[in-house]
């Protein structure tokens, strides 16, 4: 499933700017438009193919990685002004992109490699910027593109802007938790993501038993890993890093974990998948995955 949302973002980004379809919510099954990349699928989502009796490794498609992210979280939807809902959430995500910048969960994807060099541990965290209008679900891409384009004036001039847009939609019966894709605004090459809000959400929840943080704030945790580790590995079209089946690094060790807790460089604490390695697949070194191949790392 999520090769073909591949693929079609490949072909699509040839005439970018364009088509985004309708309202895929209804019209596709609960998936976000095509131009999405590395859809996080909830937990009771249909799993990948599995693509049987091909290799597990990911393969190089001839784009750029990201060197480095400029984060900013983009918190979207009236409830953000709510202390009730947003609780832990601002201070607990501005915390998590903080913390992860030179942890060793952030190597875990530093063997990737794209036309404009290395995937680098270290990103430069810019806080966050509140939205109260009124958010609108992952249906549409450019609906999100449009939204980072209006919150951030200057986008990161070097290309390495990330803006993580969360929002305060339930997901209903959508499939996945959240995505990231790429655009410019303004000229200027853009990383985004969206995400849910998981308050309560059981198929897209790490359930964290360590009192460490609400449960939202601990799922969107979960989810931000997944989508950070994509688009620093696979930010935009042609695409860098994906297994035959259109997995990304996120993707192939989604819902399994290498460890309880996952301390990041300020010392912060986090449930969070592990990601994939083809160096540690090779060296057999990694954690299983849900398929049994032992390629995933935590960075412990
Ligand atoms: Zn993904």
């Amino acid at each position: 499933m999520f090769r073909k949302l591949t693929l079609a973002a490949l072909l699509l980004n040839c005439s970018v700017g364009l088509a985004v379809a309708g309202d895929v919510q209804d019209q596709n099954g609960g998936k976000p438009d095509p131009l999405a990349r590395g859809v996080h699928k909830a937990r009771d989502a249909a799993p990948g193919s599995g693509a049987a009796g091909t290799s597990p490794l990911m393969t190089y498609h001839g784009g750029k990685i990201m060197p480095t992210a400029v984060t900013q979280v983009i918190l979207w939807g009236p409830s953000w002004s709510n202390p009730t809902f947003a609780a832990d959430k601002i201070a607990g995500l501005d915390s998590w992109y903080a913390g992860h910048s030179n942890s060793n969960y952030a190597k875990t994807s530093d063997e990737w490699t794209g036309t404009n060099g290395q995937v680098g541990p270290s990103n430069t965290h810019l806080g966050h910027l509140i939205d109260t209008s009124t958010a609108t679900g992952g249906g549409k891409t450019a609906a999100i593109l449009a939204e980072v384009c209006k919150m951030v004036t200057n986008p990161d001039p070097s290309g390495n802007g990330y803006y993580a847009v969360y929002t305060d939609v339930k997901r209903g019966h959508a499939g996945y938790c959240a995505w990231h894709s790429a655009g410019t605004c303004g000229g200027k090459p853009v990383q985004f993501a969206f995400f849910f809000n998981l308050d309560g959400d059981s198929g897209c929840d790490p359930a964290d038993t360590s009192g460490l943080h609400s449960q939202g704030l601990a799922a969107l945790a979960s989810v931000t890993a997944h989508e950070l580790a994509e688009a620093r590995s696979d930010p935009a079209s042609p695409g860098a890093w994906y297994d035959g089946s259109g997995q990304e690094n996120g993707d192939k060790c989604a819902w399994t974990f290498g460890a309880p807790l996952v301390t990041f460089s300020n010392g912060t604490k986090w449930k969070l998948q592990g990601e994939w390695s083809n160096i540690a697949y090779n060296a057999g070194t990694g954690y299983p995955n849900s398929s049994g191949q032992k390629g995933c790392l935590s960075g412990l």
